[in-house]
């Protein structure tokens, strides 16, 4: 081995944690939690989880007895939601009683897709470029919704990858994950012109697509990111300012609204609620783990 090597390999690592430490300060982390039973000089108090949790409710509304689901590719089995049976044997096992749950869907992404086809469902067809189908591991533990397509999401047909996409991916870093373990959507796959928020008509047309790819995911947690996303799929009428780091409940999948990037872009000193917002989803994750991606 090269003499200078051990001393680059050090330097390096030194580089990299230097600019995760810099990148968790500009999402607003003030400290680091450490596993329990790590010695450590540092203290911790006491831990965030319980409270955190109390403040979900599994009897939220549930929205999907209105919701149309569009046609489906022949063949395919319909979707149906069964009556909750099942009491969960994680740490949550007292609070994941949701009165109905999600029958997992075996469709697949690509026969919503082909059902999608070239759509002319709603008015945003005639502007956009692309059609922004949702992106990512469709075993995700983990699924974040936003809004609907921008310009560069329009461009790339993918979702996020435009400014708030690169915010997005640092959070979920930022959390300990990589950008393609978990899975991303939109409630319109259409950019809407001059990136305004779909109407509730344009979004009743798409969203019943992504209702359909999360029954074939079933993710554990959902994060929606901003109000049309939360709105769309919880029947909340309250803004995110006030719902914000609160689990609710979508059928049984845990959902965390939280501020949408874009809106941080705006307002970078609402990073740290959004840090708070993700630390509760990643300490749930860590908490329920049951299955590898
Ligand atoms: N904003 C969104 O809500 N979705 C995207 O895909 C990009 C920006």
């Amino acid at each position: 081995m090269h003499p200078g090597t051990e001393i680059d390999e050090l330097l390096s690592l030194l580089t990299d944690t230097r600019e995760q430490i810099a990148y968790f300060r500009e999402l607003g982390v003030e400290g680091v939690e450490l596993e329990p039973g790590i010695k450590h000089s540092v203290e911790i108090t006491a831990p965030e989880l319980k409270p955190q949790l109390v403040e979900s409710s599994p009897y939220q509304p549930l929205n999907i007895s209105n919701t149309t689901f569009p046609s489906r590719s022949p063949g395919t089995p319909k979707r149906r939601v069964q009556e909750h049976a099942k009491q969960s044997d994680t740490l949550f096992a007292e609070l994941s009683c949701p009165p109905e749950r999600i029958q997992k869907s075996s469709e697949t992404f690509e026969e919503i897709w082909t059902d999608i086809g070239n759509c002319t469902r709603c008015p945003l067809h005639q502007e956009r470029t692309n059609i922004v189908h949702t992106d990512g591991n469709r075993k995700a533990r983990l699924m974040f919704v936003g809004e609907a397509p921008g310009a560069d999401e329009d461009a790339q047909a993918r979702p996020f990858v435009g400014r708030a996409g690169q915010l997005l991916t640092r959070i979920i870093e930022a959390i300990g994950l990589k950008r393609e373990e978990v899975l991303i959507g939109n409630v319109n796959r259409c950019r809407p012109p001059s990136n305004r928020p779909p109407t509730p008509e344009e979004a009743s047309m798409c969203k019943p697509f992504l209702l359909r790819e999360i029954a074939v995911v079933q993710p554990e947690v959902i994060v929606v990111l901003g109000n049309t996303a939360m709105r769309n799929l919880l029947d909340i009428k309250q803004g995110i300012t006030r719902v914000r780091g609160q689990f609710q409940d979508y059928h049984g999948v845990k959902v965390m609204p939280t501020f949408h990037p874009a809106y941080l872009l705006r307002d970078p000193s609402k990073k740290k609620e959004t840090w708070e917002d993700l630390k509760k989803v990643r300490d749930y994750l860590d908490a329920t783990r049951k299955r590898d991606n």
